[in-house]
């Protein structure tokens, strides 16, 4: 089990030293992804700024999330952020779906501030969709209202509800908003003219897989009726995580990917209006969603056609000598039988 002690020294020790000017001016990463604005399929330009960061990873930090590594150690000026604008403006290709990350959250004045925002929003103006993450505290509409008059397109605020269970939340995630929390912002958002989407944790640490998939099924049946996007993100580990401690002393596996194609199938059902997708990172590594490695391309890629097409009947026609396997893992884990 985790500690507030272990939670904090992880949090502490994965926090980069304040970063000079120069590193300041480059962006994270940015590439072009698949995605789909209701039947049409269309690519996704991503973009991750470098900014202070989540401040939530500097308090405790979710018990899975590694992302401050990639921030400054301390705000970024007007200046830098426009600087990173500019080299990412140059590779923009008027795709019609614009992802806009900052490992934490991008209404956050510390991380980004109102100008900068502002300007953000313009330089994507040919878009039609503008996504962004954020904490469920600050969509209000002093923040929100700007944007949307200086976006011509659909603005989507992303929040990470990870689950729906307060247990799961609180102590398993480690995250500092309750579920009720994450929903009155899903609700608000809508209320203001966005669009809402959520993110769900597939696996959080001390889940067992059957534990898992019951809690992301739940979580998609609460959560629906509050968002017009679910995501279920199955856990990967990242570096400087509780769950890369636990990883690492045998007592985490990341989910397979059976966990998410059950996901999804259960999930479809239970979804109303909302789409539901999963695009896994670093599937079919070890440090990420994975099978036996023989079936892991094939599952992955009927994952992604049905989250684009919203289709999930070809789910139920996938199969390898692996689900065995997988169906006794999560019997015995149930029993407390080590499989
Ligand atoms: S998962 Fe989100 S809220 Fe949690 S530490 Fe990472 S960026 Fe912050
Ligand atoms: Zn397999």
């Amino acid at each position: 089990m985790t500690t507030p002690s272990l939670a904090r020294r992880v949090a502490t020790e994965r926090r980069p030293d304040p970063a000079p000017p120069e590193a300041a001016s480059k962006y994270v990463n940015q590439w072009v992804e698949p995605e789909a604005i209701g039947d049409e399929r269309v690519p996704a330009f991503v973009l991750i700024l470098k900014t202070r960061g989540c401040y939530w990873a500097d308090v405790k930090g979710c018990s899975m999330c590694g992302y401050s590594k990639d921030t400054l150690g301390r705000s970024a000026t007007p200046g830098e952020l426009a600087a990173q604008l500019e080299r990412a403006a140059r590779r923009y290709r008027n795709e019609p779906y614009v992802k806009i990350y900052t490992s934490g959250s991008f209404l956050d004045d510390r991380e980004v501030d109102p100008a900068s925002r502002l300007a953000v929003v313009r330089a994507f103006s040919n878009a039609r969709r503008l996504l962004f993450e954020t904490l469920p505290e600050f969509p209000t509409d002093a923040a929100l209202g700007p944007l949307k008059e200086a976006f011509p397109g659909e603005l989507e605020v992303a929040l990470g509800l990870e689950s729906t269970d307060p247990v799961v939340l609180r102590r398993y995630v480690n995250k500092g908003a309750s579920p009720a929390e994450y929903l009155a912002a899903a609700d608000r958002v809508r209320a203001l003219g966005a669009r809402a989407k959520g993110y769900l944790l597939l696996k959080p640490p001390y889940l067992t897989e059957e534990e898992a998939v019951q809690d992301v099924v739940r979580s998609i049946v609460t959560a629906a009726e509050h968002f017009d996007a679910l995501s279920i993100n199955p856990v990967h580990i990242q570096n400087g995580t509780v769950v890369e401690w636990l990883y690492h002393r045998g007592r985490y596996r990341p989910p397979w990917l059976w966990s998410v194609v059950e996901g999804l199938a259960r999930g479809a059902r239970a979804r109303g209006s909302a789409r539901l997708v999963s695009f896994p990172t670093a599937g079919g590594l070890a440090r990420g969603p994975h099978n036996c490695g023989a079936c892991d391309a094939r599952v992955l890629a009927a994952i992604q056609e049905a989250s684009l097409d919203q289709r999930f009947d070809g789910l139920a026609d996938l199969d390898c000598a692996c689900r065995s396997e997988y169906a006794a893992v999560r019997r015995l884990e149930v029993l407390g039988v080590e499989a």
